[in-house]
């Protein structure tokens, strides 16, 4: 199903009957969903294939990195299971990516590939921490930019780098975009957050919603109200 909607709902559930449940409130018409470590982990390939039967467009977000040529096996291997989008760290390099990119065209598979620029928990003296001399903000541009030549569709980014992402890798290159919280919605523990709209304006081409969605009493009534405040 082609789905028109920005909005890609976060299944973080331990188990693949509490992310079902979850699921069966929401509309694939109006959502994409993402599947994370913990549930993949513990659920595999089971769980893409109950999504995708319920028409669910899935975003495997499993964030490899690793040797090119096995990013490439991991790369492929999900694309095979017919997920939409999937991703793996920039800071694997240019070959490991340009690699999976290769994989995926030679393999005539469409998954969107993005990429992981500079984790957003990560503190400037984190970042420094791991060697790393440039700035934060620096870094998450060259990284962008790396994955943009790498052939790479986009990368994951928070709402407050997608301005200087679109200015400096376009228009089209997928901004997608965690730490997003409506107007109706609490902080939880996110920090650096933004509304919907707000995170569009500045560029963003996807919106990750976890909590908002799957902890209101209404799943599907919470997400409606967010496509509101984007109409
Ligand atoms: O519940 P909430 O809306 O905070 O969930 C956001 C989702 O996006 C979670 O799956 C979280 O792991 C993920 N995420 C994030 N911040 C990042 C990267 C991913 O919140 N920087």
């Amino acid at each position: 199903m082609a789905v028109d909607s920005p909005l890609i709902i976060a299944l973080d559930y331990p188990s693949l009957d509490a992310a079902l449940c979850m699921a069966d409130q929401l509309d694939p018409a109006l959502c994409r969903l993402k599947v994370g470590k913990e549930l993949f982990t513990r659920s595999g390939p089971a769980v893409l294939e109950a999504l995708h039967g319920r028409g669910f467009e899935v975003f495997l977000d499993l964030k490899f990195h690793d040797i090119p040529n096995t990013v490439a096996g991991a790369v492929q291997a999900a694309a095979e299971q017919g997920v939409w989008m999937v991703n793996v760290h920039a800071g694997g390099g240019r070959r490991m990516m340009e690699t999976a990119v290769e994989r995926l065209q030679s393999q005539r598979l469409s998954t969107h590939l993005i990429a992981v620029t500079v984790l957003t928990s990560l503190s400037p003296e984190e970042l420094r921490e791991t060697g790393v001399c440039a700035s934060l903000d620096d870094q998450v541009t060259h990284l962008a930019q790396l994955a943009r030549k790498s052939g790479l569709h986009g990368v994951v980014c928070s709402a407050q780098e997608s301005a200087a992402i679109r200015q400096s890798c376009g228009e089209d290159f997928l901004k997608v975009t965690p730490g997003i919280r409506p107007a109706f919605a609490t902080e939880d523990d996110q920090q650096r957050i933004m509304t919907p709209a707000a995170a569009m304006q500045a560029g963003s081409t996807h919106l990750v919603v976890g909590r908002p969605v799957t902890q209101a009493e209404e799943p599907m009534a919470a997400l409606a109200a967010i496509l509101t405040e984007l109409s």
